[in-house]
């Protein structure tokens, strides 16, 4: 059996009555939190002890929207609107293969675990033909930094000719989608209690899939037992389409199509309007809120506010590495705080709600909050320390308030399922510089690609 403890320590659990100790213990045995309290920790035998004094431990964040690919297409249409930046971009991810692919899900899974993330969602939703299998690259890159992974097979299939934003180029047939689609669950969604792998079928947005894919999307998702994934609502111009081409509001569209209910999670919500935050509470529908991303996109901020008084899951979202270059989850608790006061005043947020949403309610947008997303007997292990006596922090008279609104860091020590996996700052399953190396290398080659297809 393999067990640790750690001790020492200030604890936020992130419990339901979010329950804190000043100085306490965690015991992990098999993968499992056994113990967790205030003082002494219990005696263990065949145990590994980590004095963890001077350390905040959290639950490990929860990252629920990314797209990892994008981390080969960083910098570019750096002062545009989504819609913009998704014409420039959507060319150039033309050129992305497996061994790009791999190289990016390196880079952002090794980032987003030095930023405390344990589990994370790689909305995938670009699939050229023939270049190989791209969704086993980011489970092969998962395993290998040794994080909890939730790939979306996702798709597009609206192309240009036929109304929607990407060039048909990028798009594929229907009954491929749904095909591959089956497939992706059948080969790596593993339902098991404590699961390392599950997969979500995922189409990419309104205005790049016909209502068709979306239906059968959500029917294949419910026959095989997966969630469902989207973005929604993120700018105005999508309101705009929508209204255009559908003669309704973004979330009505998708109400019509069976796809707010508790099995689903939708990224950025931006611009939706009280009575539909209200009743995302009502059916238990999840948000992703990715405040870096958009602002850098300039999409607006999302009422998360009125989301979670409407008793919403709102988990936090790094969004791709295109729309947020620094890609760590760490920074989004400071900027979700900030952006909900922005909007809504002093009292839209609270520092213990922002932890909340990069752990628990993480958890809950893709229906794991009974095995993740805090610190108690019978979860996961899933943990990270963060060291606060360093001197940006020392003094800072509340430790969580601390890690929200203190200078960015790296997390101390991160525990994935038992494994540690970060230890002392330094990542324990790759080598940073060759991970670097070979980003660099990858995104050259999608470039000169991007290059080389220009008319
Ligand atoms: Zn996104």
């Amino acid at each position: 059996m393999s067990a640790i403890v750690i001790d020492n320590c200030y604890i936020a659990t992130v419990n339901s009555i979010g329950e804190e100790h000043e100085s306490g213990y965690i015991v992990i045995e098999d993968g499992e939190i056994s113990a967790v309290g205030a003082g002494v920790a219990p005696e263990v035998g065949g145990v590994r002890r980590v004095d963890a004094s001077g350390c905040i431990a959290t639950p490990g964040f929860v990252n629920s929207h990314h797209h990892l690919y994008q981390w080969l297409t960083r910098g570019r249409a750096v002062d545009s609107t989504l819609f913009e930046w998704l014409v420039e971009l959507y060319p150039v991810w033309a050129g992305i293969d497996e061994e790009v692919e791999y190289a990016a899900a390196r880079a952002g899974l090794a980032t987003l675990a030095g930023s405390g993330c344990t589990t994370v969602v790689d909305h995938h939703y670009v699939f050229p033909r023939g270049v190989g299998d791209l969704l086993d690259a980011g489970v092969r890159a998962a395993r290998e930094v040794g994080l909890r992974f939730n790939p979306t097979r996702g798709s597009m299939d609206l192309g240009e000719s036929e109304g929607g934003l990407p060039p048909d180029s990028v798009v594929e047939k229907l009954d491929h989608i749904l095909a591959a689609s089956e497939e992706a669950v059948d080969r790596y969604h593993d339902p098991s209690p404590g699961s390392m792998l599950r997969v979500a079928l995922a189409p990419c947005s309104p205005f790049s899939v016909t209502d068709e894919l979306m239906k059968e999307s959500a029917e294949l998702a419910q026959k095989k037992g997966v969630r469902l994934h989207t973005h929604l609502a993120e700018t105005p111009d999508e309101d705009v389409f929508c209204r255009e081409k559908f003669g309704c509001r973004p979330v009505e569209y998708l109400e019509g199509l069976g796809w707010i209910g508790p099995d689903v999670w939708l990224a950025h919500c931006v611009h939706i309007n009280p009575d539909e935050a209200k009743r995302f509470g009502e059916i238990g529908a999840g948000v992703a809120h990715c405040p870096s991303s958009n602002g850098r996109l300039g999409a607006g901020i999302a009422p998360v506010r009125e989301l979670l008084d409407a008793g919403a899951a709102v988990g936090l979202g790094v969004d791709g590495g295109a729309s947020n270059e620094r890609g760590e989850l760490g920074p989004e608790l400071r900027q979700a705080l900030l952006a909900a006061r922005y909007r809504g005043g002093p009292t839209a947020l609270t520092v213990r709600e922002s932890l909340a949403m990069a752990t628990i309610h993480g958890a809950r947008c893709l229906g794991r909050e009974d095995e993740i997303g805090s610190i108690e007997v019978g979860k996961r292990a899933d943990i990270a320390l963060w060291n606060l006596e360093e001197v940006g922090f020392a003094g800072i008279v509340d430790p969580v308030a601390a890690l929200v609104l203190g200078p960015d860091r790296p997390v101390q020590m991160l525990i994935v399922d038992g494994e540690v996996i970060v230890e002392e700052k330094q990542l324990l399953t790759a080598d940073l510089h060759e991970v670097a190396e070979s980003l660099k290398q990858a995104s050259a080659k999608v470039l000169a690609r991007s290059e080389g297809a220009k008319p």
